[in-house]
């Protein structure tokens, strides 16, 4: 058995933000990350850029701008927080303590009033998780463990051994763990348990995100009984690269916000057709009008077309885009290159309030895992990387204002039980095939009654395959993975069910 002040589950911006600000002060932090390489994630992959404050700019018209995207579905408290502290916490924790670098002008991104994104070129994703992994590497209180898996919440009403406790409020104490290489699951106790753990692009077939975005703090979090809410509002990036058979590569919308054109299969403009912003409309209005496109040329991809700018502009500003787009055959200074829509961004998720706190006392979420209302039925550019930081740093500052009253019990709590038949992975891989396949055809960018009530039946029964598979089959990320992929799709699937009207990145064409 390990124990800490603080147990992370994820260190992208989220978790690496918050386990600094509590190392800092003396806490012992535990961060996990499922990955070999602890950059690996979807912070590390954000190109576009960070919301910052423009010239002229106030946190009314920032938050204007948030209301505007989320379709009238935003938290206005959420939105406040986020308004008014994230371009202070850019320029203190990034800037000024990290001293991370980013270009001297900001850029405009899709349904923002002025350019106010901060970027490193198109790599700021890394830039910034580079300098937290090096600030998190160099703190003595941060045990970052690579390759564990977190597999379920440790709860009192389900893990303790003591009997009264199932009387006590619902509350969590840690996680079990699966330490791959060591291929044995650990119990890890925590005074304070967050999920940092990101999206869940992964069970859609088309997505911009890494492989480790499966849903796994969300499905954690059901299964201990928190809140789970808005998972209908999954969002759709615009442009990614269209590579048949390979991983999407994302097109940021910085393309758009510096003049890339949308061309439709005659290789014609088409957004003025669809939304007096044009290629700066609203994502979903985007992202819609191409997948309409596409259909009604019944086309597999349209066209992005960034050949007005100049080469060498072009592959300054955007280095990692143009040498990306080379190494797959596309010159982006001098073609249109092929883009389809792919899953993005997870609206909802665990619900929380604006310290990170769940509905299960002693756990958290933070970042895309969390759904603070931030962003309503759909996500303005570049304020998720900012949401992470703006809640690691509410939630730090909570927990740290009532540190020493804080509850250390960890009860007694069964070992975990493990299997030594190996899983198959024909069975696995095809799993996940159909998961991907059902969620993209008929929970995708445009859903209705008929697809919503195929889907909901055939991961129904996916669902109990899987689970009946998971209680008899040795323990592997893989099998982890696919039994939180399963439950997030049917939570997102159930969501969309139930929600008939159409608002933001849901759509309904019923
Ligand atoms: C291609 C791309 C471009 C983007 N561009 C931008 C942008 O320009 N601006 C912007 O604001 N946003 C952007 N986003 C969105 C943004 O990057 C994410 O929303 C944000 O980084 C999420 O941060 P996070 O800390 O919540 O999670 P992540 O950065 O995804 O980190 C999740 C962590 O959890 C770990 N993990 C997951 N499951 C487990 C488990 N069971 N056990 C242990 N560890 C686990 C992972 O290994 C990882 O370390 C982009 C996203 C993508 C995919």
């Amino acid at each position: 058995m390990k124990s800490c002040d603080l147990l992370v589950i994820g260190c992208g911006i989220a978790g690496s933000s918050l386990a600094l600000q509590l190392a800092k002060k003396g806490l012992h932090v535990i961060v996990l990350t499922s990955s070999k390489n602890p950059l690996e994630s979807n912070s590390s992959w954000a190109q576009g850029g960070i919301a910052f404050s423009g010239q002229g700019d106030t946190p009314e018209l920032f938050a204007k701008d948030i209301f505007e995207a989320g379709a009238g579905l935003c938290n206005p408290a959420a939105v406040e927080l986020l308004a008014s502290r994230g371009p202070r916490l850019v320029q203190e924790f990034l800037i000024d303590t990290l001293g991370i670098t980013f270009e001297p002008t900001l850029t405009r991104e899709a349904a923002h009033c002025m350019p106010r994104i901060l970027h490193a070129k198109d790599t700021t994703g890394r830039a910034i998780a580079e300098s937290m992994m090096a600030a998190m590497t160099a703190e003595p209180n941060i045990e970052i463990l690579t390759q564990h898996t977190a597999i379920d919440l440790i709860t009192l009403s389900h893990h303790s051994e003591q009997n009264s406790d199932i009387y006590l409020p619902s509350t969590c104490v840690g996680a079990y763990v699966f330490a791959e290489e060591a291929k044995l699951v650990k119990k890890i106790f925590a005074k304070e348990t967050v999920l940092a753990t990101g999206g869940l692009g992964e069970v859609y077939l088309h997505t911009s995100n890494p492989s480790e975005a499966r849903g796994d703090g969300i499905a954690m979090a059901y299964r201990a009984g928190a809140r789970i809410m808005n998972m209908e509002y999954v969002q759709f990036h615009p442009t990614t690269l269209y590579l048949p058979g390979k991983r999407r590569f994302l097109l940021s919308e910085a393309l758009r916000g510096e003049g890339a054109q949308l061309l439709n299969s005659r290789l014609q403009p088409f957004m003025q057709s669809y939304h007096e912003k044009k290629e700066l409309a609203p994502r979903d209005v985007v992202a819609r009008a191409i997948f309409g496109e596409m259909l009604t040329s019944s086309s597999e991809h349209l066209w992005l077309d960034m050949t007005a700018k100049k080469p060498d502009w072009l592959k300054d500003r955007f280095p990692l885009l143009t040498s990306a787009c080379r190494a797959h055959g596309f010159d982006l200074a001098h073609e249109p290159v092929p883009i389809v829509p792919a899953a993005h961004y997870s609206c909802g998720g665990v619900a929380v309030d604006l310290q990170g706190r769940t509905t299960i006392a002693r756990l958290r979420a933070i970042g895309e895992v969390s759904c603070t209302g931030l962003h309503g039925a759909n996500r303005l550019a570049s304020t998720s990387l900012l949401e992470g930081l703006v809640w690691a740093s509410a939630a730090a500052e909570e927990l740290l204002s009532g540190w020493s009253q804080r509850s250390d019990y960890f009860p007694p709590v069964r070992e975990w039980q493990m299997s030594d038949e190996k899983a198959d992975s024909a069975l696995l891989q095809q799993d996940w095939i159909s998961i991907k396949q059902t969620m993209w055809n008929y929970v995708g960018l445009v859903r209705g009654k008929d697809r919503l009530q195929r889907a909901l039946k055939m991961l129904r029964e996916l669902q109990w395959e899987i689970d009946s598979f998971y209680e008899k089959a040795a323990i592997s990320s893989e099998l982890i993975g696919l039994r939180n992929g399963i439950l997030t799709a049917s939570l997102i699937t159930q969501g969309a069910w139930r929600n008939k009207n159409s608002l933001g990145c849901h759509y309904r064409i019923d």
